[in-house]
């Protein structure tokens, strides 16, 4: 297996692929005030194995379409959808958020929970903004560092993972520059990264290793998340993921 085979691997059986939870997911939707709009056209870019997708899916008159470009993850999502009943109003598409195949102002919410860093907050919001009708909501989740200045260690390691970390502030600079009116921001609490994340994943590492015949490569990627888990352990003041609600500008 090569390392994005193993990653896959780690994470294909977890409910999410990054921190986040139910709650926060339906505090969310209260914020973005979806109901005036329902029904709704909803895009799921990033959906993972669809925890998100599947709490919109069940708790709105929503149709949603749900991107991700793992067909490992899509084919979790689909069976899940499939045995909660609510195939019926999931799209589950494998494709690339960088290359998306949907029409001009076809969407009333674009939903992204913990993956726009892949293309980049900038880019993604600026993207992405053609595919929302006007009066349209953004709702995405983007690591942020929650007060002004942090330790060395830890800035240099999401300075190296992903150099557009920043403050909130920076984040809604961004969306007010890219065409949205910012609605709502909030952080994640700590249970969305331990309970709901970290901590399903530190109790499926002997599994994974064994699944992997304790590869070097299968070590590998078991040290680098934990070398994550204990830097969040010890400087979760200073950063979590901002939830950030926007409107399209008319
Ligand atoms: N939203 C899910 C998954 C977050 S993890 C959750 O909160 O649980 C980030 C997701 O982005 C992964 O599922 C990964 O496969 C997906 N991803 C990474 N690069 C992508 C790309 N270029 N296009 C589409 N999806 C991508």
């Amino acid at each position: 297996m090569n390392d994005l085979q193993l990653l896959i691997d780690l994470h294909k059986r977890s409910n999410r692929q990054g921190p986040g939870g139910d709650s926060e997911t339906r505090k969310a939707m209260e914020l973005a005030m979806l109901g005036a709009l329902e029904p709704l056209k909803i895009a799921d870019i990033g959906c993972g194995t669809g925890a998100s997708t599947m709490l919109l899916a069940r708790e709105l008159n929503a149709q949603v379409t749900a991107v991700d470009f793992l067909p490992e993850f899509i084919d979790v999502l689909k069976t899940r959808a499939e045995s909660e009943g609510l195939i019926n109003k999931i799209s589950p598409i494998v494709g690339s958020m960088d290359d998306l195949p949907f029409d001009d102002e076809e969407y009333d919410v674009i939903w992204s929970e913990g993956a726009i860093y892949n293309m980049g907050f900038k880019k993604g919001v600026g993207d992405w903004r053609r595919y929302l009708k006007p009066g349209g909501l953004l709702v995405v989740s983007e690591i942020t560092w929650t007060t002004s200045e942090r330790p060395f260690e830890l800035q240099n390691h999401w300075e190296s993972e992903y150099p557009e970390v920043g403050t909130a502030s920076s984040k809604i600079s961004i969306l007010e520059n890219s065409g949205y009116t910012p609605v709502a921001y909030f952080t994640l609490p700590d249970h969305c990264w331990i309970n709901n994340y970290y901590r399903p994943m530190q109790n499926s590492f002997s599994e994974f290793l064994a699944r992997n015949a304790n590869s070097e490569d299968a070590q590998t990627i078991v040290e680098a998340e934990k070398k994550e888990i204990s830097l969040y352990e010890e400087y979760k003041n200073y950063f979590s993921y901002g939830v950030y609600i926007a409107k399209k500008l008319g």
